[in-house]
């Protein structure tokens, strides 16, 4: 009997794709294994089979595959559903989820990897010898410090240690030259061995804090509330010590035999939840997120199918696509950030409400936990679609901070400031450097000054391929896009006036950084934001560093929000809000209480409270007096009914369908007519085509269509008569070029 298998290719393609499987291979194949297949005339893809039947499709050539890549499965039953759910529900298609979760060293040959190690050659295995060759040295200082290095670090005639060759050049502080020279002599020689890239350090086991009433408390409640539903959301203030809880909730979970999956939006924070959540599971968790090499999320992935699965998995946003054998829990962990929602590239998938979807596939619990609930979250859980778990005391005795509000325009007014900080804020900064306390300030834009202006002509450096201004990064003496990269350096002269004056308008970090070295100079500053935090341990640096109290400020973008908990910060400051507050989207104000919330929740210390001084010249908006007071209940309320009167989430869907082009006119047109028949079956829903804030990207034209729908209808319909509209007219040959996607549930 003809053998056929469905595949899906990592291609940007809808549906899956049939091939015929020859005689020889009928034994190989099975659903979740990857296959070899042509594709046109010359191309072959490494392609993952979804199903195998013997159903012929007609109509069009059947090529056979050519050869199976894998003698088991590499994906399982219900990763492939998820991808399913993702494909329909977000309208990606599945060879873009494909490409997007597994890693790439899956798709192609993968080698273990070896490291060099050193070994005394055997004629120098000898004490005797070696102290002579030591003393014989001397004339070659370098050489000398080695082989002495060598020695003191493994220890070869006593304890024996290995070293690899690496870590000997670090250690003696030499360059590879040296070592060459000496293996020359025959003094020392390199062996290789092969390792796993997985950490199997030692950790030693410590039984996990008992918690205090108001945890245990907690604890029992989200118990109670998954014997009834699926999902909970724990809502605790800043410092509650949630961690706490979720550790004796995964414990639970293992002692059923379960798996847990542990969420966090931040590579940022994944260090220090790792630290201690490996003293009291050990080597049972296993890391897994994008600044990995591909080599170790490989590996990390073959664990997980194979007879030794890793019990816990701490990720980012990736880690829901790892496959489980047995999920019992996840946590979502601050699960009201914008990062578990992928924006770019497809699948534009928002991990968070997919958590739910897979834990449903595993009859799965879900703990969604937060200090600021996003509104949808805590709509679902005062309407009972989910369980909801109070914590109102901070731990340790901590009390919340108190928050000042500073009239930024009254102060500016009576000059009392200095540079971007006002008096009160300069004060409380140099009493706390005085007391060795520390502060953090927050300030949402990266860069040195977002705009920069000739004095004379006001003439703005703008982007070439982008319509936004250019930002000034004093330190690399550049403008930068920060929407496509484009740089050049920064001008000395205007070429509109040629005049040599420039203003710098705003603030950047860059330039807070500048303010506050010329303010405090002996202070220890450290600033954090996309540009210090480029590499993996860039990140962990700053964030230990300040923990160990090696920095006295730490000056951030959101990075330093989510969750990260010091005890010895005295002082935090919000440089400006009206940024936050001015920000044109229905969910502007839900994200300045959430960020600054979030920001003031990281003073605090052990033996008092700490201090926010919050800088705004909007002192009148309604949503401060709210963070001032901690008051989430009527921020909630108050945002929910501005949401039921215009029509958004969670009362409405929403669908944003965007329009890509290099040519305007030919863009304009095509716009026009899809809004056109989307407006001819969603009536009044639909709303647009309009220019989003920044309507030029990377030489891109980009218009924007808005779908509102009552949550009523359904998404897959609704999905399906999108796709139907974008088929029929991207077939005609002029429109053929526009790039048309859709983000369901934007943020
Ligand atoms: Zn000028
Ligand atoms: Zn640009």
């Amino acid at each position: 009997m003809n053998k056929f298998v469905d595949v899906i290719l990592p291609l940007p393609l809808q549906g899956t794709f049939t091939y015929s499987v020859p005689e020889n291979l009928q034994e190989s194949v099975a659903p979740g294994c990857r296959v070899k297949v042509p594709l046109g005339k010359s191309k072959t893809y490494t392609a993952l089979i979804t199903s195998v039947h013997n159903t012929e499709t007609i109509g069009y050539e059947i090529k056979p595959i050519i050869e199976v890549l894998d003698e088991t499965p590499i994906i399982l039953e219900n990763q492939v559903k998820l991808w399913e759910w993702i494909s329909k529900y977000y309208l990606c298609s599945l060879g873009e989820i494909y490409k997007a979760a597994v890693p790439q060293g899956l798709k192609g040959e993968f080698k273990p990897r070896t490291e060099q190690r050193v070994r005394l050659a055997t004629k120098c295995n000898d004490k005797k010898v070696v102290n002579l060759l030591l003393q014989s040295l001397s004339r070659a200082p370098r050489q000398q410090r080695l082989l002495d290095t060598f020695i003191k670090v493994t220890d070869p005639f006593g304890n024996k240690k290995e070293i690899s060759k690496h870590k000997l050049i670090e250690t003696a502080q030499v360059n590879a030259t040296i070592y060459k020279q000496l293996q020359e002599k025959g003094i020392l020689e390199t062996y290789e061995v092969e390792i796993g890239r997985l950490t199997k350090e030692y950790h030693e086991i410590v039984p996990h804090n008992s918690l205090n009433p108001a945890q245990k408390k907690a604890f029992e409640e989200i118990n109670e509330c998954f014997k009834q539903k699926n999902v909970t959301l724990l809502h605790g203030v800043t410092s509650a010590g949630k961690t706490e809880i979720y550790i004796h909730l995964i414990s639970e979970a293992l002692k059923k035999g379960q798996q847990v999956l542990y969420m966090l939006p931040e590579i940022a924070l994944t260090k220090q939840i790792t630290e201690r959540l490996r003293r009291v599971f050990g080597s049972r968790i296993g890391v897994y997120h994008s600044k990995f090499s591909d080599a170790e999320r490989v590996e990390i992935w073959k664990k997980q199918i194979g007879d030794e699965p890793y019990d816990i998995i701490l990720g980012v946003r990736s880690s829901l696509f790892l496959p489980f054998q047995n999920l019992g829990l996840i946590i979502v962990d601050e699960e009201h950030e914008n990062s578990y929602k992928q924006q770019d590239p497809a699948p534009r998938y928002n991990a968070r409400n997919a958590a739910v979807v897979l834990a449903s596939y595993y009859n799965a619990k879900t703990l969604l936990g937060t200090a600021t609930p996003s509104i949808e979250s805590y709509y679902n859980a005062t309407t009972g679609k989910y369980g909801l778990v109070s914590l109102t005391t901070r731990h340790r005795e901590m009390r919340l901070p108190k928050i000042e509000v500073i009239d930024m325009q009254e102060y500016c007014r009576k000059k009392l400031t200095v540079g971007p900080f006002s008096d009160p804020l300069v004060e409380a900064m140099s009493n706390a450097l005085k007391e060795k306390k520390q502060i953090i300030l927050f300030q949402n834009r990266r860069g040195y000054a977002p705009l920069l202006e000739c004095k004379t002509c006001g003439w703005v450096p703008k982007c070439k391929h982008c319509d936004v201004s250019l930002t000034l990064h004093k330190n690399a003496d550049k403008l930068v896009c920060h929407y496509c990269g484009y740089t050049i350096p920064a001008p000395k002269i205007c070429p509109n006036c040629e005049e040599n004056k420039f203003i710098n308008m705003g603030y950047g970090t860059e330039k807070i950084e500048d303010d506050l070295q010329n303010l405090f100079p002996e202070a220890r500053i450290k600033r954090m934001d996309l540009d210090t935090t480029r590499t993996r341990t860039a990140y962990e640096n700053i964030i230990g560093d300040f923990q160990q109290g090696k920095t006295d400020i730490l000056i951030g973008t959101q990075m330093v929000s989510k969750g990260l908990d010091f005890d010895n910060v005295a002082v935090v400051g919000i440089i400006n809000a009206d940024t936050l507050l001015n920000y044109p989207d229905f969910r502007a104000t839900e994200r300045a209480y959430q960020l600054m919330a979030q920001v003031a929740g990281r003073a605090g210390r052990k033996d008092g409270e700490g201090k926010v001084f919050l800088q705004t010249k909007m002192t009148e908006a309604p949503v401060i007096p709210l963070i001032v007071r901690n008051d989430y209940t009527t921020f909630y309320d108050q945002q929910l009914g501005e949401r039921m009167l215009f029509h958004y989430p969670p009362f409405y869907r929403l669908v944003y369908i965007y329009m890509k082009h290099r040519d305007v006119r030919v863009l304009e047109e095509f716009s026009e007519l899809m809004g056109q028949k989307m407006r001819e079956i969603f009536d009044n829903r639909i709303l647009g085509p309009d220019l989003p804030p920044v309507a030029r990207v990377k030489q891109l034209y980009i218009r924007k269509i808005v779908l509102k729908v009552e949550n009523t209808l359904s998404q897959y319909k609704i999905n399906e008569v999108l796709l139907n509209i974008q088929q029929a007219f991207c077939q005609i040959a002029r429109y053929r070029a526009i790039s048309m996607y859709y983000d369901i549930d934007p943020l």
